[in-house]
C-alpha cells in the first residue's frame, strides 16, 4: 500500500527532535529527505554538507549541483525521485571559521539509518535504491561494501538492514567527483552518469 506524503512529512517533523546520536549538538538543523513520496528511485548520499546544513535541504551545495547535472545527462528528473542521506545532521570539524566535512562513524550511521532511513524506505517502497558512496552503501547493507567492485549492475533483492529487501545500484558519491584528479574527472563523471542511466532504464518514472 502506498503511503501519503503526510507520513513522510510526519517523519520529517519527528526527526527535528532526534537525539539518537551526538551529531545534533553542533549542526544547525536536521536535513531530511525530499522529493516524490511515490518515487520509483530513492537516491541516498552520505550526510548534509555546509550548504545543506544552512538551508535544510539535501544536495543543494557543490555536490548537489553535480548530481543535478549528472541526473539531467542521464535523463532522470530529480523531481521524480526522492533524495536523502544516510545521516541527517552535518558532521564537521572547525578549522578557523571553516566547517570541514567529517565522515560519520559506524555508530552514527547505524543510529540514523535505524531511526530514519529505514522508515523512509519502508514508506516509499522504491523500485530501486541508488546508494551513492561508501557511507550510503554501509547504511543500506549494514556492512562495508566496496563501490568499485559492486557498481555497474543492479543488485537484485538485496537484503538490506532490518529485513528490508530492495533492488540496489551502488555508485560513487558526487562529492568524489569534486575531489578526483583533473585528468580523471571527465571519465569519472561519465561513469557516474552511466550508473544513473542504468537506474533510469531499470526503474523508469
Ligand atoms: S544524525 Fe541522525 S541519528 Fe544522529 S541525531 Fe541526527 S537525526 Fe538523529
Amino acid at each position: 500500500m502506498r503511503r501519503t506524503s503526510r507520513s513522510i512529512a510526519a517523519l520529517r517533523e519527528q526527526a527535528q527532535h532526534c537525539r539518537a546520536c551526538p551529531l545534533y549538538r553542533n549542526a544547525t538543523q536536521v536535513v531530511f529527505g525530499e522529493g516524490r513520496v511515490t518515487a520509483r528511485i530513492v537516491l541516498i548520499g552520505e550526510q548534509p554538507g555546509d550548504r545543506e546544513d544552512l538551508s535544510g535541504k539535501p544536495f543543494v551545495g557543490p555536490a548537489g549541483k553535480l548530481l543535478d547535472r549528472a541526473l539531467e545527462q542521464a535523463g532522470v528528473e530529480r523531481e521524480a525521485t526522492y533524495v536523502t542521506n544516510a545521516v541527517k545532521h552535518f558532521k564537521f570539524e572547525l578549522r578557523g571559521k571553516r566547517r570541514i566535512h567529517k565522515k560519520p562513524n559506524d555508530q552514527e550511521i547505524s543510529a540514523c539509518t535505524h531511526e530514519w532511513l529505514e522508515q523512509e524506505l519502508r514508506l516509499i517502497e522504491p523500485a530501486l535504491v541508488v546508494a551513492m558512496g561508501a557511507t550510503a552503501a554501509r547504511a543500506v547493507f549494514g556492512r562495508t561494501t566496496a563501490i568499485g567492485k559492486n557498481r555497474g549492475h543492479v543488485i537484485k533483492d538485496a537484503a538490506l538492514v532490518n529485513e528490508i529487501t530492495a533492488d540496489v545500484i551502488v555508485t560513487v558519491h558526487p562529492s568524489y567527483l569534486l575531489r578526483v584528479r583533473d585528468e580523471d574527472r571527465h571519465a569519472a563523471f561519465d561513469q557516474f552518469v552511466a550508473d544513473l542511466k542504468l537506474a533510469r532504464k531499470y526503474a523508469p518514472a
